[in-house]
């Protein structure tokens, strides 16, 4: 019975704030490898000393929340979450509790790329981080506090994800998000994005909500994907064989073993004993303020993967791509403001630059698109850099393009003259000339090659002519090493073809 049960799961995510200090002090907000460097008596929990509310940390927040579709009330509250552990000085926490920052709002995914689908948000809430527990090697834990009291923003979804697919989705979408916005690096390796999964299945055709699991521990993608498959298949068998979990409960990822593993009984919100933080008066804003950061919001990714669908006719996948990180579709974008601007400049073309545009636009948007996301992104991999650390500008990039498109270069010889562009942020007119790499369009010079080419491979020249349309790729290949790549393979092509008589 694969499809007899439902998963109903609901997400708890937790991102760092980029803010240049922690959510209640003037430490530095900040990673280090030294411990215990970036700390002062109130993020060390001395007694006597009083947190004063980050309004940076607040605003970020806040911009989130806007972005996700939320309420936004005009009063909100800090309260102490009380529970005993090493990593947190204070002994309790400072979080929200019933009045959060922000309530109901939703973000929409494409699980199937065409027709988006809500997740529901419940709550957006402030509070501070604990510090970090190192175990050495002596059995000792040692604490650094680096950590403690930097600003976190958690994020509550309803249960509306039906599969770990929308889970990662989900996330993923969330990331963009607090990258657009400047709010968080959201990098899940280093900590900067957590998540919890609460999952449950029910029957299908059954509304009610069943005890849950809560699983923690899961610091990639992957493995929130792997997870949360691993759960579903956990919880079915228990369905299948007659015993439902009874009981919410929490589970630990083990992302070497691939397993989740029972951790304890959940607490309650009764067993945090939360009241009200009496040292932070409680935050009022008007609805201006709000409106002012809603104004200020940029443009979020799926708007702007819609917009590029639309403006570039790019494919979904392609688009997609693109907006993942906003470096990258700025880079785009001027690239091809900077290839619009060489077309207006050409001289044998008609009509108004709009109507021009719209006729080559698609031409032009996959161009771009495919020679960023398959060479640029290729090198970077190969590079291990970042996006944002490429030297290639816009400008040089459009050149290189307009060159291809008028096969002034071939595709191997752009691909050198890309890799040089890479590696020294050169012109790629200059590369060109300086590498000797200009397309050989000289058909005499090309009929040299052929022909030398034609009589050193008699037998594949035969097996081409007994039928075997795979000989002429090899003679192709072989025309284009000796010409070390400047010959446009298509005219290759045709003179071997009319050479060989088909
Ligand atoms: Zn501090």
């Amino acid at each position: 019975m694969p499809n007899a049960y439902e998963p109903v799961i609901g997400l708890e995510i937790h991102i760092r704030l980029d803010t240049t200090s922690k959510m209640f002090c003037g430490s530095r907000n900040a990673e280090s490898e030294e411990p215990n460097v970036f700390t002062c008596p109130i993020c060390m929990g001395h007694p006597g000393t009083l947190p004063v509310l980050n309004q940076e940390a607040v605003r970020l927040g806040t911009m989130i929340a806007l972005s996700l579709n939320c309420d936004i009330p005009l009063l909100t509250k800090f309260d102490r979450k009380n529970y005993f552990y090493p990593d947190l000085p204070k002994g309790y926490q400072i979080s929200q509790y019933d009045q959060p920052l922000a309530i109901n709002g939703w973000l929409e995914i494409y699980p199937d790329e065409i027709n988006p689908k809500k997740i529901h948000i419940e709550r957006l809430h402030l509070e501070e981080d604990a510090a970090k527990l190192k175990h050495d090697e002596a059995g000792n834990s040692l604490v650094d506090f680096n950590r403690a009291g930097t600003p976190l923003a958690e994020l509550v979804t309803k249960p509306d994800v039906r599969s770990a697919a929308e889970a990662k989705l989900f996330m993923q979408e969330f990331q963009q998000i607090v990258r657009y916005l400047g709010a968080s690096h959201a990098d899940m390796e280093k900590g900067h994005m957590r998540c919890d999964a609460n999952i449950s299945l029910r029957p299908v055709g059954d509304d009610a909500l069943y005890p849950k699991t809560e699983v923690k521990n899961m610091n990639s993608f992957r493995s929130v994907e792997r997870a949360i498959e691993y759960e579903i298949n956990r919880q079915s068998q228990l369905w299948q064989s007659g015993s439902a979990p009874e009981i919410t409960a929490t589970r630990g990822w083990d992302d070497q073993k691939g397993i989740t593993i029972e951790q304890r009984s959940k607490e309650d919100a009764a067993d945090y004993r939360y009241f009200p933080e009496p040292d932070i008066p409680p935050l009022t804003r008007t609805a201006e303020e709000i409106e002012l950061l809603r104004r200020r919001l940029p443009e979020l990714p799926m708007v702007r993967r819609l917009r590029f669908m639309a403006e570039y006719e790019l494919s979904y996948s392609d688009a997609k791509t693109l907006t993942t990180d906003p470096v990258v579709s700025t880079f785009f974008e001027e690239t091809i403001s900077e290839l619009r601007s060489w077309l207006n400049s050409l001289e044998d073309t008609e009509g108004s630059d709009e109507e021009r545009w719209k006729s080559y636009r698609k031409k032009m948007g996959r161009l771009t698109a495919g020679w960023i996301t398959s060479e640029i992104f290729k090198l970077c991999n190969a590079e291990k850099i970042e996006f944002s650390a490429v030297k290639i500008t816009p400008e040089n990039m459009a050149e290189l393009l307009t060159m291809i498109y008028e096969k002034r270069v071939n595709s191997s010889a752009a691909q050198k003259i890309l890799h040089i562009m890479f590696q020294t942020g050169g012109d790629p007119s200059i590369i060109l000339r300086e590498h000797d790499l200009t397309q050989v369009s000289d058909h005499g010079a090309i009929d040299e090659i052929v022909h030398a080419v034609i009589s050193a491979n008699a037998s594949v020249v035969a097996d081409y002519r007994s039928g075997k349309e795979k000989a002429l790729m090899y003679l192709v290949g072989q025309v284009m090493k000796a010409s070390k790549g400047k010959v446009n393979p298509e005219i290759a092509t045709d003179l071997l073809k009319q050479k060989l008589g088909s």
